[in-house]
């Protein structure tokens, strides 16, 4: 049986790995949609090999270059709000959603279908709305399936025993490229650094996300709605091989781990398959040749961004939707030089406290996660003149 697959965010690093995959198997798999934010000439090269039906910019300004590009192929071509919620929309079997950020919302609520698998790459969509998706995905009939490494492991080790019988579930976090630089230092590092990853390949914002731990702080939210687990019940653990994704614990004291090499493909595959497994040449866990994996709790002064991270979920209303908003901006004005590293954190507590006094409540509707997630950003804005000044 032909799976028709259809990427949102397929030129980028999730949907490169999709199609790496879908490559290995042309029988089995069909592209749909394929959607991008404004990378029209990689997009119509990628829908010509595949034979999508559609193909869509997320830039309205990009049609143009769309369309001429996609001329004579016989595929669709749509840019703007109306073309993404059409791609979420189109026939397909799985809708692998993996635009980055709040931006992701609105085309991945609507990808939501019955008897659909949904393989959710974009961690802000359940940051920024966790209750109304999950809501929708089961009013919807819909299978969410996590692609995140740490939360694809987890549901894989879940089906070892009933869900009430979960103690705890520990994520790792490799501590990104900072983990052991010395304080001082981590003030003042550059964007190119906090770049570098050790141990995975990923976009910008999540690799940032990584440096500052915020990553793993998103997480625990996605986590709590993704699996219906209180913050009690979550735990962090670092280790920098990224060979142990997550860890179950049950009641009786038995610990079910996911291990794997990391690399997304891998996550990717096991969402693109299920509830079958895909062949394919996939990088082999030698724990022989690792010889050692190394553990340590995290450092809460190091990462602040943790303890900002769970105390946004344990305060749910708002919080976490202006989090997520919060951090995009203060990451954003990172990567453009505007503010230091260490004021990542820093600024988006700001935020959460600016916004604390002005009764926002827990989105029930896209509209409304629009709205906090708008405000939020508007407050961040703001203060990140005043965050600029510190670090000059
Ligand atoms: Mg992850």
């Amino acid at each position: 049986m032909v799976t028709r697959v259809t990427i949102l965010g397929a030129t980028g690093s999730i949907g490169a790995s999709a199609l790496d995959l879908l490559r290995h198997d042309r029988g089995r798999y069909q592209v749909a949609a394929l959607a991008s934010r404004r990378d029209a000439k990689k997009l119509a090269a990628l829908a010509r090999e595949f034979g999508a039906k559609l193909a869509v910019v997320a830039e309205p300004t990009a049609y143009g270059e769309l369309k001429d590009a996609l001329a004579g192929s016989g595929i669709e071509a749509a840019a703007g709000r109306d073309g993404l919620i059409a791609a979420a929309k189109a026939e397909a079997d799985v809708v692998i959603a993996a635009i980055t950020g709040a931006a992701g919302l609105e085309p991945t609520l609507a990808a939501l279908a019955p008897r659909r698998r949904v393989a959710i790459a974009n961690k802000e969509c359940l940051v920024c709305a966790g209750r109304l998706f999950m809501a929708t995905a089961a009013a919807a009939g819909a299978t969410v399936l996590p692609v995140d490494s740490e939360h694809n492991a987890v549901f894989q080790a879940l089906s070892a025993g009933p869900r009430e019988a979960v103690a705890r579930v520990t994520l790792t976090a490799s501590g990104g490229p900072f983990r052991t630089l010395p304080r001082e230092r981590l003030a003042w590092v550059t964007p190119d650094e906090a770049l570098r990853h050790p141990t995975w390949s990923m976009g910008p914002k999540v690799t940032i996300d990584s440096a500052t731990l915020m990553n793993k702080g998103l997480e625990l939210i996605e986590a709590h709605h993704l699996f219906g687990l209180a913050s009690g019940q979550l735990d962090v653990l670092i280790h920098p091989q990224s060979v142990v994704h997550a860890l179950v614990e049950f009641r009786d004291g038995s610990v079910v781990a996911g291990l794997s090499m990391p690399d997304m493909r891998l996550p990717v595959a096991f969402c693109l398959a299920w509830p079958d497994r895909m062949d394919w040449p996939a990088p082999r866990l030698d724990l022989a040749k690792l010889g050692s994996l190394q553990f340590e709790p995290p450092d809460a002064g190091r990462f602040p961004a943790l303890r900002v991270a769970r105390e946004a979920l344990e305060s749910g209303g708002a919080a976490p939707t202006v989090l997520n908003a919060a951090n995009e901006v203060a990451v954003e004005a990172f990567l453009s030089r505007r503010i230091a590293f260490s004021h990542i954190v820093g600024l988006t507590e700001a935020v959460l406290e600016r916004a604390a006094g002005e009764g926002l409540t827990e989105p029930t509707s896209v509209a409304e996660a629009i709205a906090v997630d708008h405000v939020s950003r508007s407050f961040a804005e703001v203060l990140v003149p005043q965050f600029a000044a510190k670090a000059s």
